[in-house]
């Protein structure tokens, strides 16, 4: 887009000048208007727009510097030349003070006009140009300051957060060091690097020792002050991957500062994407628990050895009396005193053994006789004699051709297939079959005993080789009898002679015990 020409308004009231400087300008391209009389000049600056005025600096009684004045009020880049001649020189000075462009002298040298003229549109342009710039300058400022207040205003706040993030992380830090330090268990975390980050008031107490003594130390070393067995680390550092289980615990005793038994819980901890970032290690003062438990099996070990002497004098007087008492003199009625006698008392007797075989099992005191065992034989004879007993149900006894031998203690075996053939007998009361099964894999003898009873529920099945325990709906019925012992102490058996017994049973459709035993080679 071409420019539009310059304006230029020209005023002189010779009109001969007027003429040939309008001539003039118009050939060098300017828009330009002329005014003879100052009258004329100022209506045409009120009522129009005009960038340069040239004019005589001597008109009439509106002089140059009114018009000037008028000029520049009404457009303050107007550019202003004067035409003077010298006897006003000191007039265009003065026009020159009160923002004239420049004057030129009268008559004037038509080249320097046009030069002066350029110039000062040239200055116009720049000036105007210069202000465009400031304007764009002012707005670039403007929208700098409005960033810069809302950077404050976003900085502002992002520090809130902070200083409330800050504070939410100091108040649950304190909430977790309260609780640490208020544990009645001792507390130990490693860190990544395998060295004590942290350890409680209760676990320096509990092996007296100072937090300086232990802070920064590798396991190894906390071992030598605690007296703990050695923690299953794969290297001096720590890394507990090699676990199979995710936790591990131990039970230790400590003499120092005083006798304690304590149990020990390590954990690794788990952090994102799974590698272990260190680890948690949990003391538990477990001494007045194993007192209450020494206390039983102390009263266990007493009261069943009490029991067991007057019961023996009972059965040996019990005995007497049925070889000695005639017939008649028995009887109660149509039952057989000293029969239920006899009964009642191998029950009790039973009883008895059971919680002898308790406490000998909790002292380690469980010794099992050693000879070779043929457990084909043993199993056939225990089944017949229980199957006498057990007249609704049908024993089925499946037996290899081959003699299965194991080496171990005959009366203990003989034990444990009584308590799981009567097990399946007692727990299967509306009768049906039993299934005795031996085989033998290799140098392994298994031996399993079926029922089709009432079963176990899954989630109780761990349990039952517990001590005293008895499923929930044995508990509840009463109709069983027994104290929960006999698989307690047939896996004690089962587990001094080197095997594994192990339960597979679903409720309302039966049970089936299974034990397995290293095969003797004769
Ligand atoms: P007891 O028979 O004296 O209760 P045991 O130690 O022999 O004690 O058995 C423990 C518990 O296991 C029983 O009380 C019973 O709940 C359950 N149990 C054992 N054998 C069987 C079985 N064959 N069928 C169903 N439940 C059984």
């Amino acid at each position: 887009m071409s420019e539009a020409p310059a304006r230029i308004l020209l005023v002189d009231d010779e009109e001969s000048v007027r003429l040939t400087l309008e001539a003039v300008l118009r050939q060098e391209g300017y828009d330009v208007a002329t005014a003879g009389s100052g009258a004329e000049a100022l209506r045409s600056i009120r009522e129009d727009r005009f960038d340069l005025l040239l004019t005589d600096l001597r008109i009439d009684e509106i002089d140059g510097l009114t018009l000037l004045a008028a000029a520049q009020k009404r457009d303050p880049e107007t550019v202003s030349i004067l035409l003077t001649g010298y006897a006003s020189l000191e007039s265009a000075v003065q026009a020159l003070r009160h923002g004239a462009f420049n004057y030129l002298l009268k008559p004037c040298n038509i080249e320097e006009m046009k030069l002066t003229i350029s110039r000062g549109l040239e200055k116009k342009k720049l000036a105007e140009a210069l202000r465009e710039r400031v304007v764009e300058l002012e707005r670039a400022y403007e929208t700098i300051r409005t960033f810069n207040a809302q950077l404050e205003d976003k900085v502002k706040m992002a520090t809130a957060e902070l200083a409330e993030r800050v504070r939410e992380l100091q108040e649950s830090r304190g909430r977790l060091d309260a609780v640490i330090d208020s544990m009645q268990d001792g507390l130990l975390f490693y860190g990544r690097d395998g060295r004590v980050l942290r350890a409680n008031a209760f676990m320096l107490s509990l092996f007296s020792t100072a937090a300086g003594e232990i802070l920064g130390r590798q396991a190894e070393e906390v071992a030598a002050i605690t007296g703990e067995p050695p923690l299953p680390l794969d290297k001096p550092g720590l890394v507990l991957q090699s676990l199979d289980e995710p936790v591990e615990a131990a039970i230790f005793e400590i003499e120092r500062p005083r006798k304690r038994f304590v149990r020990r819980i390590t954990s690794p901890v788990i952090g994102e994407g799974a590698p272990v970032t260190g680890m948690v290690v949990i003391y538990q003062d477990i001494t007045d628990q194993k007192e209450v438990e020494q206390l039983k099996d102390d009263f266990l070990s007493i009261a069943s050895h009490e029991l067991k002497t007057p019961l023996t004098s009972i059965m040996g007087y019990t005995q007497l009396l049925n070889r000695r008492l005639p017939a008649e003199s028995r009887k109660l009625g149509s039952e057989d005193v000293i029969d239920v006698i006899e009964t009642q008392c191998r029950r009790m007797k039973r009883l008895v053994d059971d919680l002898l075989d308790v406490s000998r099992i909790e002292r380690g005191a469980l010794q099992t006789s050693q000879s070779v065992v043929d457990l084909g034989a043993l199993t056939r004879d225990v089944a017949q004699k229980l199957e006498a007993t057990s007249p609704a149900h049908q024993f089925r006894l499946l037996l290899p051709e081959d003699r299965v031998t194991v080496w171990g203690d005959e009366d203990r075996l003989e034990q444990v297939l009584t308590n799981l053939i009567s097990n399946a007998v007692k727990y299967s009361p509306d009768g049906g079959a039993v299934e005795i099964r031996l085989s033998r894999d290799g140098e392994t003898a298994a031996l399993s005993v079926q029922d089709w009873g009432i079963g176990i529920p899954a989630e109780q099945q761990a349990q039952v080789f517990s001590r005293f325990y008895q499923a929930e709906s044995v508990v509840r019925s009463r109709r069983f009898g027994g104290m929960g012992l006999g698989l307690f102490i047939s896996k004690a058996i089962i587990d001094e002679m080197g095997g594994t017994i192990s339960v597979d049973s679903t409720v309302g459709q039966g049970s089936t015990f299974r034990f397995t035993l290293p095969v003797y080679r004769e």
